[in-house]
């Protein structure tokens, strides 16, 4: 009998997340484990059909240690992983601060690359992991020097993080706009997330590494943008599943989405 696959969701207690795993569980075959994981780790009731099995653990994805503990926790119960939906993530600008701008950047960005570092080591030969993005992370906004390195193929973590430590820095003085940057510490965290995904997807050939945006969702975060976001979550949750389940010709390394935030398809490659 094949192995089971072990699938986990970050901020799976609801938004996109809860409806990723409500998907997944309503069109799983059996034979798949799932980690809906949230903050408080509690039991979301989830009914789960045939041999699915649903577990719970807590999971601060901003926090090192509870990445750790969940890493380890996972590990002495499977030989490996298949599939890691990045989905947590905040939207702190409505009350934009260089305190806020550094949460933003350190739960989005940093706190997914955690989860990546945690559990690429754990990931069988051909793992997908799914980072979720948004169409907020158009690189338009920025000076073309930023968009250049944005764009570079030979970016590291280590400029990723350079990266990241300007934009603070402009921040906390108030200079984004003199220093080429737009004032959406949420749009940059995405921005990010994309160049995170390239340079991970680039350093992992055996796996399939691919960032999306979901679209515009009605869940808490996609109504600070507007009264009525265009998509039900379940909608929202189709590109992440089909870029963790689905056919993807073996791309690795972009950006998915829909041409318009409203539209309910799974998604293509697109610039950003
Ligand atoms: P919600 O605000 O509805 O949900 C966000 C989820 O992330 C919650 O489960 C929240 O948990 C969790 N979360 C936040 N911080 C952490 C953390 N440190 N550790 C673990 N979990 C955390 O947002 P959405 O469902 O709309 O967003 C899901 C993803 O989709 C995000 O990455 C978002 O940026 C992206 N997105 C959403 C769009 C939309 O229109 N809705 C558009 C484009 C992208 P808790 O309940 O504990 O706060």
């Amino acid at each position: 009998m094949s192995h089971p696959v072990v699938a986990i969701v970050t901020g799976a207690n609801r938004g996109i997340g809860k409806a990723i795993v409500e998907s997944l569980i309503k069109t799983s075959q059996g034979n798949l484990i799932l980690y809906a994981t949230s903050r408080k780790g509690f039991d979301m009731g989830f009914n789960t059909v045939s041999d699915t099995q649903i577990r719970y653990p807590a999971l601060d994805i901003a926090d090192l240690g509870s990445i750790r503990n969940l890493a380890k926790a996972i590990y002495q119960d499977h030989e490996a992983i298949d599939v890691l939906i990045n989905n947590a993530g905040v939207n702190l600008d409505n009350d934009y601060t260089p305190e806020n701008v550094k949460a933003t950047l350190d739960t989005n960005v940093r706190g997914t690359l955690h989860m990546c570092q945690a559990f690429i080591p754990l990931m069988r030969k051909g793992g997908r992991i799914v980072n979720i993005s948004s169409t907020g992370s158009s690189l338009d906004q920025y000076s073309g020097a930023i968009q250049q390195r944005f764009r570079s193929p030979e970016m590291s973590l280590e400029d990723l993080e350079l990266i990241m430590q300007e934009y603070q820095n402009c921040a906390d003085n108030g200079s984004e706009s003199a220093n080429g940057w737009p004032r959406k510490s949420y749009s940059v965290s995405k921005a990010c997330i994309n160049a995170l995904t390239a340079i991970l997807a680039k350093a992992n050939p055996s796996l399939a590494i691919n960032a999306c945006c979901p679209g515009w969702v009605d869940t808490d975060m996609g109504k600070m943008v507007g009264s009525r976001p265009a998509k039900a979550p379940v909608d929202g949750a189709k590109i992440p599943i089909r870029l963790a389940f689905g056919d993807i010709d073996g791309v690795t390394g972009r950006y998915w989405g829909n041409p318009s935030i409203a539209d309910k398809g799974c998604g293509q490659v697109m610039e950003w």
